[in-house]
């Protein structure tokens, strides 16, 4: 069965290509195709760059009037051209995407319909940037390959279980009524990092306390007991929580207030709070973690606060997702600076020594890949994992086109 994954950001859109043949496989395998479209100048230049399973790549920065446009330039790219894997898109049996917002709708995926189309438009106010993005690449789909079914996997489905005291606000009463609630994101990476934990410490997934880390350009972080997110840092939008790339987390929001009453709009405080803050807003440097090391290495002060910024409210977070727990058993970290940057996991796992954690120094430095970073001694285990949202998708979308074919035979 050929499985085709959307992915759509609100500044990319990735996309790629499984074959899985008879049952599913218990470790992720590599995608046969797997693309990804960077916008540089929004909705009009991006880098496009594709790869195949033999390692044919492709790269091209063009020019698009749409983002149909793009997303059909880039869907090209499996059936012609030096990545090709496929003859024709009428090869594909199914098709997952990753939709940002479920809202309280949908605690698990879903088989794409009208009702499910339309909730996912009612949900764009609460997810502008992604939404609608979502909802675009699902109805380009429908054009393109007409009866494939196509399934909707939400980032906040994983969250949807979280005791009330964890999704709740302390607002007005009539904030809950509104919808106006915590919903967590990142749900598909952290539970497939939770899985995957488990699967590495050839454990239950029932018997284990887990912080899961999502560190890439968004950060969050969930507390997971028996395999349930109970606690996240993600809030009402992916604004709360962590300090990320280019977003705050939390701030006091009377910031605003203050901000509004000086006549800042509700856009301005918008574009600060999403685009210009986080690291890049504190450095004046670089939303990347790497361009935020290097100028620490040249001592720069901006980038030195903006890091250990970056660690405190990590740390801090950590406490609350640790005694949300009331005791943790593993600490796994995933996305591009949960995998890549050693110094971080090393700074937020100093702040967690007193539990009896340890990390195993030289194989920290080395980052591996789903491997267990913890000294043998340690009390705590320490997992470096590497994000596999795309697969987690696409398995959501083969169990649930195995679910459709039986219940259609019976
Ligand atoms: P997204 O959240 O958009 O999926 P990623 O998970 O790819 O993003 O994470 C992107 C971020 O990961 C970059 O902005 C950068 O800060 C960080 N990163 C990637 N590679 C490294 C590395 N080798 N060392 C430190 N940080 C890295």
């Amino acid at each position: 069965m050929k499985i085709l994954v959307l992915n759509a950001g609100s500044s990319s859109q990735k996309s790629c290509l499984y074959d899985i043949e008879g049952s599913l496989p218990t470790q992720a395998p590599a995608p046969v195709w797997e693309a990804e479209l960077d916008w540089i100048t929004p909705q009009s230049e991006a880098r496009i760059t594709s790869k195949t399973k033999d390692s044919v790549q492709q790269e091209a920065t063009l020019s698009f009037s749409s983002r149909k446009e793009s997303i059909l330039y880039l869907l090209s790219l499996l059936y012609s051209g030096p990545t090709k894997v496929i003859s024709s898109l009428d090869e594909i049996s199914a098709v997952g995407h990753r939709v940002v917002h479920g809202g309280q709708d949908y605690q698990s995926s879903a088989i794409i319909d009208a009702e499910v189309k339309a909730a996912i438009n009612r949900l764009s106010a609460l997810a502008p940037d992604h939404n609608p993005a979502n909802l675009e690449g699902i109805e380009l789909m429908e054009q393109l390959l007409c009866d494939v079914p196509q399934v909707a996997v939400f980032d906040t489905a994983f969250h949807s279980q979280m005791p009330q005291v964890a999704a709740t606000y302390p607002g007005p009463y009539d904030w809950l009524e509104q919808g106006i609630r915590r919903y967590g994101f990142h749900g598909i990476s952290h539970q497939y990092c939770a899985n995957k934990s488990a699967q590495i410490l050839n454990r239950s997934l029932e018997e284990l306390r887990l912080i899961t880390c999502h560190l890439g350009n968004g950060c969050s972080l969930a507390a997971v007991k028996n395999g349930q997110s109970i606690d996240t840092t993600m809030g009402f939008t992916p604004l709360d929580g962590l300090m990320m790339g280019t977003r705050s987390g939390s701030v006091d929001p009377s910031i605003l207030i203050y901000l509004m009453r000086k006549g800042y709009s509700a856009d301005k405080l918008d574009n600060m709070l999403n685009e210009q803050s986080g690291l890049e807003g504190i450095s004046g440097i670089s939303q990347d973690m790497r361009e935020i090391s290097k100028a620490v290495n040249q001592n720069d002060n901006r980038a030195k606060l903006a890091r250990d910024l970056y660690i405190h409210r990590l740390k801090a977070c950590f406490g609350a997702m640790l005694m949300s727990l009331g005791g943790v058993d593993a600490i796994a970290f995933t996305a591009g600076i949960g995998e890549h940057s050693s110094w971080v996991r090393a700074a937020a796992c100093e702040g967690m020594a007193f539990l009896g954690l340890t990390l195993d120094v030289e194989k920290n430095e080395n980052s591996p890949v789903d491997r267990d970073i913890a000294t043998i001694a340690s009390a705590v285990r320490v997992l470096v994992i590497k994000a596999r949202e795309d697969w987690a998708i696409a398995q959501s979308c083969w169990h649930l086109i195995q679910k459709r074919t039986r219940s259609i035979a019976e």
